[in-house]
């Protein structure tokens, strides 16, 4: 979407990795930026490091030590960042847009001092303000801020989707945008799925539900802070050829049951056949927040990510003295108005049994059911219940 006529609007785009990977990308953006620019909007653009470059940062840190120091981990990473918000600026003035490019911390994203994974606590963009109101297009790092302890900090992995949009909340922008390499949200992962469907229109809740339970388009707690301050998400392919999908509170039109689904795998299951609390406290205390806690009687089974730090997953000894069992796992979820009721549950615990997957369990909640099923199980059943649940719609 694209404000026409000189009618002036505040747009924040943000730009996700892929779509500033080499040369001809960013200049690609930084062409539709400018036209943008060009009709008389305020433009504000975030972008992410480019393709891999975070990931490789964190290789090259874990080269001196499994552990290294956060607070350097935040220095090293935001560097990402940096080099595609100068190299975008750079861009757009050397086509004639005047553009400046600011850190984080520059544009006044203050945050707490949770390093790799702080929160926002506040914008101060009297900055990002007094440059747009000199005429130049804004360029800011994603994924960073500035902690109240006046360090560098990062928002956690996918953080530029929360920079954008704290941004256009403070900005009280007319339009974010979050542009990425995949044109739509789809009703199931494309790749997975081939029948999946691009939504156009998905309320904050069912989003943010995807995106805990593995959709990678968007994350979750942009979407949460999007929710909390009522600003509209517009996503769409980086390249401006579709209309894509809007998250907002509530989408117009009929609701389905089932607005889309989604996988998680590389997870584990955590089933301790001994109920002693008090072990079972000592464990839960140092197993950060899982994925899952599934609570019935005595027994408290838990889910959580294989990759979760050694930390989380109890010690051999502690294992022994719950009588724990440790199950790799994959979580499909399903969501949408009608996703957690019992039609919906019985009807595709039934039809994964037809095809040989045993449910190990469910937990449905609000608006969303999510399936355990045992390690492999999960694409093979997104497929199915896809097609159950959603149908190929043609
Ligand atoms: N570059 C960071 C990451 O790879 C943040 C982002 O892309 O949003 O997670
Ligand atoms: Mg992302």
């Amino acid at each position: 979407m694209i404000m026409e006529g000189g009618s002036m609007a505040v747009i924040v785009q943000k730009y996700g990795g892929t779509s500033v990977q080499d040369h001809d990308l960013v200049l690609r953006v930084a062409q539709r930026v400018a036209d943008l620019r060009k009709r008389g909007n305020d433009v504000v653009v975030v972008v992410s490091a480019r393709g891999e470059t975070t990931d490789r940062l964190v290789q090259e840190a874990r080269r001196f030590t499994d552990a290294p120091a956060q607070r350097e981990l935040d220095m090293l990473m935001s560097a990402g960042e940096r080099i595609s918000m100068s190299l975008l600026a750079i861009a757009l003035n050397s086509i004639g847009c005047p553009a400046v490019s600011f850190t984080g911390s520059q544009a006044g994203i203050v945050t707490d001092t949770r390093h790799t994974d702080a929160r926002v606590l506040e914008v101060r963009p009297f900055r990002v303000v007094k440059e747009l109101e000199q005429g130049n297009v804004v360029v800011i790092g994603g994924f960073q801020g500035v902690s109240t302890a006046k360090d560098v900090t990062t928002l956690g992995r996918g953080g530029s989707d929360t920079t954008a949009i704290a941004l256009a909340a403070a900005l009280k922008a007319d339009l974010c945008e979050i542009l990425t390499d995949v044109d739509a949200v789809h009703t199931a992962d494309p790749r997975l799925v081939p029948t999946a469907r691009p939504i156009d229109e998905i309320a904050y809740e069912d989003m943010a539900e995807l995106a805990r339970f593995g959709a990678r388009i968007l994350k979750e707690e942009a979407v949460r802070f999007a929710e909390r301050t009522g600003i509209e998400i517009h996503i769409a392919g980086s390249d401006g050829n579709h209309t894509g999908t809007i998250v907002l509170k509530r989408p117009h039109g009929e609701e389905p049951s089932v607005v889309g689904l989604s996988l998680l795998e590389n997870q584990i299951l955590l089933s301790p056949r001994r109920s002693d609390h008090a072990l079972m406290t000592q464990w839960m205390e140092s197993a950060g927040s899982p994925l899952l806690i599934v609570h019935s009687g005595d027994r408290v089974d838990v889910v959580m990510s294989r990759d979760t730090p050694e930390t989380s997953v109890p010690d051999d000894s502690l294992k022994l003295a719950l009588d724990m069992t440790v199950m790799d796992v994959d979580v499909v979820a399903i969501v949408g108005s009608r996703a957690a009721c019992g039609e919906v549950i019985t009807g595709s615990i039934a039809e994964l049994e037809r095809s040989g997957t045993k449910c190990i369990c469910s937990v449905a909640t609000g608006r969303s059911t999510l399936l355990v099923l045992p390690d492999g199980n999960g694409v093979r059943a997104e497929l199915l219940l896809h097609n159950l649940l959603i149908g190929s719609g043609q």
